[in-house]
């Protein structure tokens, strides 16, 4: 007789729990996250337009219809 493999093995409940995710290792790629979030928001949002870090319309060009997208005012 072959026995299954899933059948045989030995269940042990603990290995079916979920593993907790301390909050310690998330924090820091939560805020590295939230920055590149809030970094790309200003550049689809503000960026040439409202303020300026780059000349030109290059950035407001490539990001336009995001900015359209998301409900920025833009003309
Ligand atoms: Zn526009």
């Amino acid at each position: 007789m072959i026995a299954s493999a899933h059948s045989a093995a030995p269940v042990s409940p603990a290995n079916d729990a979920p593993v907790p995710i301390p909050v310690r290792e998330v924090l820091p790629w939560a805020i590295f996250i939230g920055l590149i979030l809030l970094i790309a928001i200003y550049f689809v949002g503000a960026e040439q337009g409202a303020t300026s870090i780059f000349s030109g319309m290059y950035i407001h060009e490539f990001v336009h219809d995001g900015r359209h997208l998301l409900g920025f005012p833009c003309h």
